[in-house]
Formats: structure tokens, sequence, C-alpha cells
């Protein structure tokens, strides 16, 4: 039988533009449809738009610090519609890139919603496209809990991006890395943060030093972090929304916030209107089953990326699409290492980690692990008088003498734990870190002079 397409890509984010660029460049006939812009929501709603936020947020700090240099910095004032203007011409600027990368390798992109009629059949509105090889590449969307009575009035981070006023003061609810980044961006920016969280501390899964420390920071920045505050309600007023909090104490307050509350409480694969029904396709927990190779129950469907909900990080998806090309279009089986993964959660501070925690470490090694770990205020800090810290950490397997972990909070974290990742996936040992020769001065040496 033959197809319209060798491969046809259903969602044009960072999995899906990466696979469908890899399989043409090895010769085969692609297609990929995509309902929203191109570069998904990392290019449009996630990574980019928020990390150009940071930036922005990060500027009132330095202005502060400045003086400390010598410098007088006249009266400063921000402009959010300025601010979210050129961050959206960015975004747009970037999707002109996306589309003319996708001409530049003959990918044929269609502009739609794409639904599987059958297994090997998608439609696109009234028209349909056949393909041998389909991959499922749709990512996620976020997801607002329906426990809270009144969520509907509170915005998420698909929102936030587009909001033409500045809140003034904001309720965010959810402690995860994308609600941890937003109160810092927001409060960086001048907006007054209440964080309210159901757990103990934000940031579950990631060490608990970096949690301790990030979490510390910032409420050193200005943060009012709530915790142990599982129930919650919001009721629309007329000075704005009535959030309302309680511990299972059932002691309550009550938060005045500007119309902005952002869940920022999770996120879920988008496979609600897929046609997956008319597919052998498996899901569990409303995620696309995939096996090591991401293929599906369905022998010739595959899927990478958010919608298949193991880590949900753009590089993660790329890198799986890539393996899925390179194994079907260019003769090369190769799959994707999960291992060693490093990631950053761009609050202030700035936090980046690579390996096993410590807790994770102890569990595996028991006694056998071996805890590097240094605190300090780093040069730059010292002329501006201000008590920020950055922390290190390194996890040593010592029956092996190997790094097994490295976390960092402080400036420039995820600068600083991209490099030292690739000697943990290297295996690298103990005794290589202390046989490398530290640039001095910086705050980056302390990961080769720890003892
Ligand atoms: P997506 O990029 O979401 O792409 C899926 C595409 O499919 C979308 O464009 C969607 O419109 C389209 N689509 C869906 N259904 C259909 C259909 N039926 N037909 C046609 N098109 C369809 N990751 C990082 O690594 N670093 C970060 O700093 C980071 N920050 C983030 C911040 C935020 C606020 C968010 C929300 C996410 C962030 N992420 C970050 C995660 C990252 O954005 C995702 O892991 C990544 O985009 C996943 O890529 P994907 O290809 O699986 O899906």
């Amino acid at each position: 039988m033959s197809y319209d397409f060798d491969l046809f890509v259903i969602g044009a984010g960072s999995g899906g533009i990466a696979t469908a660029r890899r399989a043409a460049q090895y010769g085969a006939k692609v297609g990929i449809v995509e309902s929203d812009r191109l570069g998904g929501t990392c290019v449009n709603r996630g990574c980019v738009p928020k990390k150009l936020m940071v930036y922005a947020s990060h500027f009132p700090d330095g202005f502060e610090e400045s003086a400390g240099y010598g410098w007088k910095v006249g009266e400063s004032s921000f402009d959010w519609l300025k601010m979210i203007t050129a961050v959206n011409n960015e975004v747009d600027r970037l999707n002109g890139i996306y589309q003319r990368m996708l001409d530049n390798s003959e990918v044929k992109v269609y502009r739609g919603y794409g639904k599987f009629v059958d297994s090997h059949t998608i439609a696109i509105g009234d028209e349909k496209v056949t393909a041998e090889k389909i991959l499922i590449a749709v990512g996620g969307k976020p997801v607002k809990p329906d426990d809270i009575p009144g969520v509907e009035h509170a915005i998420t981070s698909r929102e936030i991006f587009n909001v033409k006023e500045q809140p003034k003061r904001i309720v965010i609810i959810g402690g995860g890395y994308i609600g941890v980044e937003f109160a810092c961006i927001l409060n960086g920016l001048g907006t007054e943060v209440t964080l309210v969280i159901r757990g103990e501390k934000i940031l579950r899964g990631f060490d608990e030093d970096l949690r301790d420390e990030i979490q510390e920071g910032m409420k050193r920045h200005g943060i009012r972090i709530l915790n142990k505050k599982p129930k919650l309600s919001i009721a629309k007023k007329d000075s704005g929304l009535e959030i309302t909090v309680a511990g299972h104490d059932g002691e309550s307050e009550i938060i005045v916030a500007d119309a902005a509350s952002l869940a920022a409480t999770g996120r879920i694969p988008d496979l609600a209107d897929l046609g997956l029904e008319n597919t052998k396709v498996e899901t569990a927990k409303g995620a696309v089953v995939v096996d090591e190779y991401n293929q599906t129950a369905e022998e010739h469907i595959y899927a990478v990326g958010d919608c298949t909900d193991r880590i949900n990080l753009t590089p993660v998806a790329i890198n799986e699409g890539r393996a899925f090309a390179d194994t079907h279009f260019g003769g090369k089986s190769r799959k994707m290492s999960y291992e060693n993964i490093p990631t950053a959660v761009f609050t202030t501070p700035e936090a980046a980690t690579v390996g096993m925690t410590e807790a994770e470490a102890r569990e595996k090694y028991g006694d056998a692990v071996k805890v590097y770990l240094s605190k300090f205020r780093p040069m730059y800090y010292t002329l501006p008088n201000k008590q920020e810290k950055t922390l290190m950490k390194l996890i040593v397997d010592t029956n092996t003498d190997k790094v097994i972990g490295a976390h960092m909070v402080g400036d420039s974290a995820a600068e600083i734990i991209q490099g030292v990742a690739i000697a943990v996936k290297m295996g690298a040992t103990k005794a290589d870190f202390d046989a490398t020769v530290g640039i001095h001065p910086s705050s980056a040496e302390e990961f080769v002079t720890m003892r």
C-alpha cells in the first residue's frame, strides 16, 4: 500500500519539529500538522518567554547592587506592557524561523487540528492524509485542580504571557517549578506575591538542601510562602479576587489579589480529541504508553515528549524525537538515555541539578554515600554587602568514587551545572573533580575544590 507520507507528525512543538526535520534530512517524505503556533509550548508559552521574563525580573536587584560598585542609577520604572510586547515580538520572530526551517527541510506543514481517522489516516478539517509511520507529539496542557471552588477565576501559565496589565497582587497556587519560577519573576517585577502550597516545602522531588535554600531565598526576596494549606477557594469580588486558604488545623486566611491568580498546579497530556480510540494506541494515567523506542501499542505509531509524561523537558522531547528518526530513517538504532538529565529552576536564587538527590543516593548506596557541601557568599555580593549565598553539593558513591549527583543554588547555576553534567554523565570520580584546576576567581571553582 502506498501512503502520502513516510512519516506524519502530529504537533509541531519541540519534539515534533526536531523529529520531522531529522527524518526529512535522511530523505523521508514528511508532513507535520500544528493547530496553534509553530514551536509548541517551549517557544510560545514556556521556556523562551519565561526566561526572557526572568531576565526582566533581575534588573531591580542589579540596580540596587550597582551602588556597591560606585554607580548611581537614576529613578527607575517598569513598563509591563512594553516587556510583554517585546517578549511576544521575539516569539513571533522565532515562529518565523521555525516555518523557514521546516520549509528548508522540505517538511510539508499543515495548519489545523490533526485527528486519527484510522491508524494510518489523519484528518485535518476536511482533508485526509495517510502515512506509513505516525508520530504523536502533541505535548501537554495546564490543568486547574477541580477541588478548588472558584478555580475558573484563576489563570494558568498559558495566559500569563498575554496579561496586558501587571497584577499588583497575585496568589500563585502550586509549588512545582512553574509556580515557583513565576512567583520569582512577578516578585522581581514588583508584584506582591503569595505562594500557596499544599506540602511543607516547594519543589517536591528535588534535593532537600536545594528545596530549603530556594525556599529561604524566595522568602528573603519578599515572597510570602504559605505552606501546608491544602484547602483553597476563590471568589470574585468588586475589589478583586478573594482567595481563602486553610490548613488541616482549620485555621483560614483570606488573601485579596488582583484579577490574576495563577494556578500552577500541573499539566496533562493533550489527548482528549486526538481520536486515539480509532487506533490501538494505549494510554495510562492520561499519557500515551510507549516502550524505550517510543513505540506505542500500534506498531507503526510512535510518541515522544510531554504526551508520554516521562520527563517533561524540551531537550528530552527533542532527544526522544531524534532517537526515533535516527532509528527508523537514519539506519542508526538508538534509544534515549534517561540517566543524569540535568535540569534547572529559574527562580531567584536560581538552581540546577544533575543526578541523584542525597535521599535517592542514600536509599541506593546507604552509608557508602559521601556528601560534600559548600555554602558561601559569592564575591559579587561583597561590595553591595548583600547576604546572598551560593550552595553547592556533590554526592559521591565511595564504592566507586563516582560523583553521582551535583546540585547548586546560586547565580548562573544552570550555566555551571550544564558543564558539570558532562562530567557526571561520563562517570567522573571525585578524584577527577579534585584533579581539575579551578577557574579563579569564580564560584564554579568550588565544584573542584570541595574537600
Ligand atoms: P509541545 O512543545 O507542547 O508541542 C506540542 C504541539 O502540538 C503544540 O504546539 C500543540 O499546539 C500541538 N498539538 C496538540 N494537539 C494537536 C493536534 N491534535 N493537531 C495538531 N497540533 C496539535 N522545559 C525545559 O526544558 N526548560 C524550561 O525552562 C521549561 N520551562 C517551561 C515553562 C512553562 C511555563 C511550561 C508550560 C513548560 C516549560 N518547559 C520547560 C517544558 C517544555 O515546554 C515541554 O517539555 C516541551 O515543550 C515539550 O515538547 P513537546 O514537543 O512534547 O510538546
